[in-house]
């Protein structure tokens, strides 16, 4: 019998413990927290968004960094794998918005109370409060150095995540375990997270848009147009399209990245001018503020006549024809300055990580190291929102667990 040691009880750990343990190995996971799966604990805001239902070929179109890595690994253990197995461990599933995949009880928790009850029941041990502080190779076993002991094994499996969310445990500690057995580690970023903005948007702090559309541009190259959701905040602009943006962006310096919003991306520029017109017209005593009542909330009415150069006290009969066009321009180019993106501790996903191009992707074992094994966020790996980071962690966690 192999002795297996899986370092980081995440959901790539955890996986990776059920098939390493399934196979017939000797097991033991090591977490530092006082439970497994405390990041998984907050993910889809408590519910776990845990894959999207989709085929291999969609799921690539959604990874960011390294799609071509996970080309073979996401046939392996594919979306639709990820769903059998929880299944057929009695989670029942559901698929909601953009093919979505959450536990139907609406509760992450449960996510890990299936992946811990199919850990005991396959014999795995779960040490839980003990920090692995080292990682070594001695002739052609590895010791694993704790907090409390030495523990020998034939094979390690490093699960430790990425920098987001440190409180969750996620403190880069795989990073240096890899580097010690001469990994290249890539540059890391965060991703999936706020954008700080040149511009104060404190008039409109709180006001989320439903329906808008973000293009970002990288000179002439435009690196992102969707139409969704985005939020005002403190600091500048975050929600689903803002965080869609940073993960392309985050290698980019900030001043070559031009955003462009576009308030209403139902109506064309003549439409646009036509409705407005049309509304004025209903409005004609009143001052231009009150003519817009209609077409957006009254706090962003400020920020837009402000860009447009208009006084929001100005009589509507005293409008230019130009300024009526400059206001069209303002809706639909709303030009946004990017100053940097949040910190790495404050998003969804760390960009860059253990070097893929030394990982073997049929195995997820190194290169350089015989027995040694990577899985989840520590590789330089990443996705956009929709499940599909969690889906590289079981992936990636999966083909790990089963080779090690
Ligand atoms: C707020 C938030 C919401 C998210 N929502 C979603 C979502 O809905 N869907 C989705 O697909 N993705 C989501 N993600 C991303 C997802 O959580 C990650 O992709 C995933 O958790 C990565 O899994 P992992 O096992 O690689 O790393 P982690 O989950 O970070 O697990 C690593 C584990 O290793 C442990 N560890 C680290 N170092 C050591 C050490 N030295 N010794 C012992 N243990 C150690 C840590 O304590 C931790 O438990 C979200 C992320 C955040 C922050």
């Amino acid at each position: 019998m192999k002795s297996v040691a899986v370092i980081g009880g995440g959901a790539a750990g955890m996986i990776a413990a059920v098939f390493a343990a399934k196979n017939g190995n000797r097991v033991i996971l090591l977490e530092k927290n006082e439970k497994l799966g405390k990041k998984v604990y907050i993910t889809g805001k408590g519910r776990c968004n845990l894959t999207n239902d989709c085929s291999p070929e969609e799921f690539l179109e959604n990874v960011v960094s390294n799609a071509k890595f996970l080309s073979g690994p996401i046939r392996s253990f594919s979306p639709q794998d990820t769903q059998d197995f929880f299944e057929s461990l009695g989670l029942k599933l559901k698929t909601e918005r953009g093919d979505r995949v959450y536990p139907l009880s609406d509760k992450a928790s449960d996510v890990t109370k299936t992946l811990t009850k199919e850990l005991q029941k396959r014999g795995a041990e779960i040490a839980l409060n003990e920090r692995v502080l080292q990682l070594i190779k001695e002739d052609e076993r590895f010791c694993v150095v704790t907090d409390r002991r030495r523990i020998g094994c034939d094979s390690a499996i490093v699960c430790t995540g990425g920098l987001s969310y440190p409180s969750t445990g996620s403190t880069g500690d795989g990073y240096a375990f890899a580097r010690g057995f001469g990994h290249g580690v890539t540059e890391l970023k965060p991703s999936l997270t706020g954008i700080e903005t040149s511009e104060n948007f404190l008039p409109v702090q709180g006001l989320s848009l439903k329906n808008v559309s973000l293009c970002a541009k990288h000179g002439k190259k435009t690196l992102f147009r969707e139409t969704g959701e985005m939020l005002f905040t403190h600091f500048g602009i975050s929600g689903p399209l803002a965080l869609g943006v940073s993960a392309l962006i985050n290698r980019i310096p900030p001043e070559e990245v031009t955003l462009i919003l576009d308030l209403k991306p139902g109506l064309d520029e003549e439409k646009l001018k036509k409705r407005i017109e049309r509304d004025f017209a209903e409005a004609k005593g009143k001052t231009v503020s009150n003519g817009m009542l209609k077409l957006m909330p009254a706090r962003l009415i400020r920020v837009v006549l402000s860009r447009a150069g208009i006084r929001g006290d100005k009589r509507i009969a005293d409008l230019t024809k130009n300024e009526v066009q400059n206001l069209v321009f303002a809706m639909k180019s709303y030009e946004i300055g990017v100053k940097r993106l949040r910190p790495i501790e404050e998003a969804v996903i760390t960009s860059g990580g253990v070097n893929v191009k030394e990982i073997d992707p049929r195995t997820m074992e190194s290169k350089r190291v015989k027995g040694l094994f990577f899985a989840g966020e520590v590789l330089d790996l990443d996705a956009f929102t929709g499940g599909f980071n969690l889906q590289i962690a079981f992936t990636t966690g999966y083909i790990a667990g089963n080779n090690a």
